[in-house]
């Protein structure tokens, strides 16, 4: 098969014939049919994760059809699927509570296995995956199982959004981009936070309450100002300290800052702790989302009750990949990219 295979940090992906996926007892192979292009795909092909090495095939962003199904598989062939990003394993005390997003033996294609940035991909522990729904497009339904998702969680599960509160959200990627449509559809005021102007009256355009350009305004000054106090919940979808600071300054006393953005580098960070301390902040990590919640997030979208198509801004060819790694060096425009044309 065809695969966009890491050979060199921040050199182009190679594209390569490499042996097909064999399929897993426990799960089966997808014939991908979209593969969003994430941000965390940047902090591997810039050498900054430490399971995506020479040889690696990223791609965590997926659905597809099943072509061959494993003796334990909950699935069959030709059933048209979408992964979330984290496959729990399904048996440990986390993946029984309900928090198979928190699975210390769950696999993620992409990184330390073999990604979706190829024309197959192999799913163990294929009772993470759910199917896809009929009214919605590949393109769109790959960008849910990672950013869709995680945003969700966020909101709904770690700050625990109420309708009319104030959300700030800093970087209008993908993550940031899915927490304005959701927080809004909880009812939420939303501000975003971006450096890129068009990214900004996108996110206006979308219903975003108010949005700040950080390059040229104080952002957690301006939020303070706007909400008379500061925001009750920060969303930090970029993971670097500029914004995570800004996430912490910008909220109200008991304010919630959730951190979703991978944190760029080893992690490490100069943090403003008398913002936590004195106004007695709570600081969540969220990594995805359990997938027993993939159902209900599912039915909100079909039933029209939040349109998530603006997040979806161009399908890309396999070897276009690289370029859009390349572009996430700067400020990037607005939406996202899905592989859709494997041989392309
Ligand atoms: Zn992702
Ligand atoms: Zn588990």
């Amino acid at each position: 098969m065809r695969a966009a295979v890491v050979r060199e940090f921040n050199e182009d992906l190679s594209i390569e014939d490499v042996a097909d996926p064999s399929c897993p007892r426990n799960g089966v192979v997808l014939e991908v049919a979209a593969c969003g292009v994430c941000r965390s795909d940047f902090h591997g092909w810039v050498g900054g994760h430490p399971k995506v090495v020479n040889g690696s095939v990223m791609g965590h962003e997926y659905c597809g059809t099943v072509v061959e199904a494993g003796a334990q598989a909950k699935y069959k062939v030709g059933d048209n699927l979408i992964a979330p990003f984290i496959l729990g394993c399904g048996d440990c005390p986390a993946c029984q509570t309900g928090m198979s997003n928190t699975c210390e033996s769950a696999i993620v294609p992409g990184f330390g296995a073999p990604g979706a940035y190829a024309q197959y991909v192999a799913v163990p522990y294929d009772h993470n995956l759910v199917h896809l729904p009929l009214s919605m497009s590949p393109a769109l339904a790959a960008g849910l199982g990672c950013r869709v998702t995680t945003a969700w969680h966020a909101l709904t599960d770690r700050a625990n959004v109420r309708a009319g509160e104030w959300v700030a959200v800093h970087g209008t990627g993908g993550i940031g981009l899915s927490s304005l449509l959701l927080a809004k559809m909880l009812g939420a005021r939303v501000i975003v936070v971006d450096i890129v102007e068009e990214k900004l009256s996108h996110a206006l355009s979308l219903g975003a309450d108010a949005a700040l350009n950080a390059a040229s305004e104080n952002a957690a000054e301006r939020i303070r100002e706007i909400t008379g106090g500061g925001a009750q919940v920060s969303i930090e979808a970029l993971g670097i300290e500029a914004t995570t600071n800004a996430s912490v300054e910008c909220l109200a006393t008991l304010g919630r800052h959730v951190h979703v953005g991978l944190p760029a580098g080893d992690g490490v960070m100069q943090i403003n702790m008398r913002a936590i301390y004195s106004k007695q902040l709570s600081f969540f990590g969220t990594r995805g989302m359990p997938s027993w919640k993939y159902p209900n997030l599912l039915s909100m979208i079909e039933r029209g009750e939040v349109d998530l198509s603006p997040m979806l801004d161009r399908e890309v060819g396999l070897s276009d990949a690289s370029a859009e790694l390349r572009a996430m060096r700067g400020p990037t425009p607005p939406g996202t990219a899905v592989i859709t044309d494997f041989l392309g």
